[in-house]
This record gives C-alpha cells, sequence and structure tokens, in this order.
C-alpha cells in the first residue's frame, strides 16, 4: 500500500488563529496544510468594524483578514477549502489521521482553531424566520434594514459593537438584553448609550419572533422579574448571545469544558500528544482577535518543539 506522506502540521480552520499560525508556520518553513470549510477569515470576515487590533485603526473584519491570509500566503501557506470530519490521534506512530469531506491527511502535530458558531436564542419563530428578518450577521444584512426599526438581543461586546454598526442603516435600534447591565467593554457602551438610535430594553428576553406573512414584524418579549409579556414592533432582530466551539471532529478523549471549550495549558498543548488548541476554541477569559492570534503564534512554538522530539521520545507531554 503507497504510503502517505507525513506532514509537520495541520491547521483546522482559517480565522485570525489559523492565520497566525499559518503564517509562523510557514515562516519556519513548516510542512503545513491548513483546512477551511469556508473562506479564511472566521467570524472576523462577518464583523463590521475592529477598532482594537494594534497597527490598524479602524479596519473592515474582511479587510483585516484578508491582511492575515495574504501575508501567511506569501510565506506559502497552502490552504484547502475541505471539511474535516474527524481525528484519529497516532502520536508516536504514523502520525495522527485527519479524515475530511473529500481527502485524508496525516501529520505529525494538529493544531485545533476552529472557532464558533453563533449561539440561537432557541425561542419560537427563531429558526423559521431565519433569512426573514432573523440574522447572525449584521455586515451580511445590515443593509436590507434601511431606514427600518429592528432589535439586537444580547449584551456582550458583538451585540453592542454590532448594534452601534447597524445604525448606518436602521432608522431605530432596541437593544434587548436580559439583565440591568451590559457586559460589553465600557467605551463600546458610552457609545451606545450617547447614540441617538439607540435604545435599550432591559431585563428581557425574546420569548417568540412572529409575522404575518413570514417577514419578522413583531418580538413577543417577557420582563425576566415581572413576567410580564409586551410586544415590540420591528423589522428584523440580529442575534449576538455568544458562540458555540466548532469542535464536532475532535476526539471525545480530548478534555474540554462543560460548554466543550477544549483546555490547554500555556504552551496550547491538549491533553493528547500532538494535539493543540488555539484562539476561541479553548478555555480562557479574554475572547479577543490579538489574543488568539498571540495564543496561536505560542502554540507554533510549542509544535516545532513537540515534532523535533516526535520520534524520539513517545512519552512527551
Ligand atoms: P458574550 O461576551 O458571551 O456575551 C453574550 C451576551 O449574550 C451576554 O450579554 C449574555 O448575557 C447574553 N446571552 C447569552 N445567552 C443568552 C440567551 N439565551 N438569551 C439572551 N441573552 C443571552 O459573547 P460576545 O459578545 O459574542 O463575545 C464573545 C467574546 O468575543 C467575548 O470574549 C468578547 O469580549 C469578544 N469580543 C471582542 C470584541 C472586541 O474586542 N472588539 C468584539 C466582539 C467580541 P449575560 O451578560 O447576562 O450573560
Amino acid at each position: 500500500m503507497e504510503k502517505k506522506e507525513l506532514l509537520d502540521l495541520i491547521i483546522i480552520g482559517g480565522g485570525p488563529a489559523g492565520l497566525t499560525a499559518g503564517m509562523y508556520a510557514s515562516r519556519s518553513k513548516m510542512n503545513v496544510l491548513m483546512l477551511e470549510k469556508m473562506m479564511p477569515g472566521g467570524n472576523v470576515s462577518i464583523t463590521a468594524e475592529v477598532e482594537n487590533y494594534p497597527g490598524t485603526p479602524n479596519i473592515t473584519g474582511p479587510d483585516l483578514v484578508d491582511l492575515m491570509e495574504k501575508q501567511a500566503r506569501e510565506f506559502g501557506l497552502e490552504i484547502k477549502s475541505e471539511e474535516v470530519l474527524n481525528i484519529e490521534p497516532g502520536a508516536g506512530t504514523e502520525g495522527h489521521h485527519v479524515k475530511t469531506d473529500t481527502n485524508e491527511y496525516y501529520a505529525k502535530s494538529v493544531l485545533v482553531v476552529s472557532g464558533s458558531s453563533p449561539r440561537k436564542i432557541g425561542c419560537v419563530g427563531e429558526s423559521e424566520h431565519l433569512g426573514r428578518g432573523v440574522s447572525y450577521c449584521a455586515t451580511c444584512d445590515g443593509a436590507f434594514f434601511r431606514e427600518k426599526e429592528i432589535a439586537v438581543v444580547g449584551g456582550g461586546d458583538s451585540a453592542v459593537e454590532e448594534a452601534l454598526y447597524l445604525t448606518k442603516f436602521a432608522s431605530k435600534v432596541t437593544i434587548i438584553h436580559r439583565r440591568d447591565k451590559l457586559r460589553a467593554t465600557k467605551v463600546i457602551q458610552d457609545k451606545a448609550f450617547k447614540h441617538p438610535k439607540i435604545d435599550f430594553i432591559w431585563d428581557t428576553v425574546v420569548e417568540g419572533i412572529e409575522s404575518e406573512k413570514m417577514i419578522v414584524d413583531n418580538l413577543k418579549l417577557k420582563n425576566v422579574k415581572t413576567n410580564e409579556i409586551t410586544n415590540l414592533k420591528v423589522q428584523g432582530i440580529f442575534v449576538f448571545v455568544g458562540y458555540i466551539p466548532a469542535t464536532s471532529f475532535v476526539p471525545g478523549i480530548v478534555d474540554k469544558d462543560q460548554a466543550g471549550f477544549i483546555k490547554t495549558d500555556m504552551e496550547m498543548r491538549t491533553n493528547l500528544p500532538g494535539i493543540f488548541a488555539a484562539g476561541d476554541i479553548i478555555v480562557k477569559k479574554q475572547r479577543q482577535i490579538i489574543t488568539a492570534c498571540g495564543d496561536a503564534a505560542t502554540a507554533i512554538k510549542s509544535i516545532e518543539f513537540y515534532n523535533e522530539w516526535f520520534y524520539e521520545d513517545e512519552q512527551y507531554i
């Protein structure tokens, strides 16, 4: 049987962590392949504006990740558009076996940087109205809501930043939050509180998304303190209530926390030799573009060290 090529590294995911890892690994002349099921960029490619990445003030998310991809490719990074289905661990032997929808690969190390996907509210009418007034992406869909009244659900950085962006199009943006305090960074909160187009509804959750003609026209809201039910007439609702880690292909024996985020040490090592993780997918407090990129740089340095001792020391961890 033909022996499969043993790569140094497979990077799974093409967001900022993946692109940074790809750039570092290619620059270190590793034999590396990135697998990304869609376009590189991850959630940043659907982020309207990034104002806290050093050296690039007020850049759009798509422009920032385009620059990252270009830089990584200039060092020779190969990116394939394939969906990873599973990883069979094989450290110390033939390497880890990565199966995709169209191919299979072997590598000494695997770096999981697959990020996360938007969490849904889970209320009545949410999935039925997807693309009919329900959206999880302001840059993709904001322009459809010119001069319309819309709602944004959530109280974190994503909700408040995207609400600010949506004021470019909508005539009014109502932020609906389940508590009476925002989680978002103070500077963003201040901008939202001062914005003439933004209103807030506190201590409230969305119980139902409704329409007469299958295009959202009403939200059924519940005040969690008083249980009072009210209606809010809007023509669109943008949901930013956090993200769920994308780990369906990660072996069950890789340690994760209760929410499914991968546990690593400070060197970005998981509990399985040769399997590393970085960026939004790992257990950590700060999920920022810059922390994802920092994790990725750390991971590549650990992977270089691990690969060098790959055959010599199977006990490594
Ligand atoms: P997040 O920080 O986890 O915030 C999620 C928000 O949704 C919270 O306010 C939460 O309420 C609310 N929520 C959660 N489940 C809900 C539900 N079922 N119904 C209603 N509300 C619900 O998520 P994020 O804003 O997407 O941010 C994710 C990470 O990326 C964070 O670490 C954030 O700092 C980072 N981020 C950074 C930037 C930036 O630096 N420019 C931009 C975007 C995101 P509670 O507050 O009550 O829990």
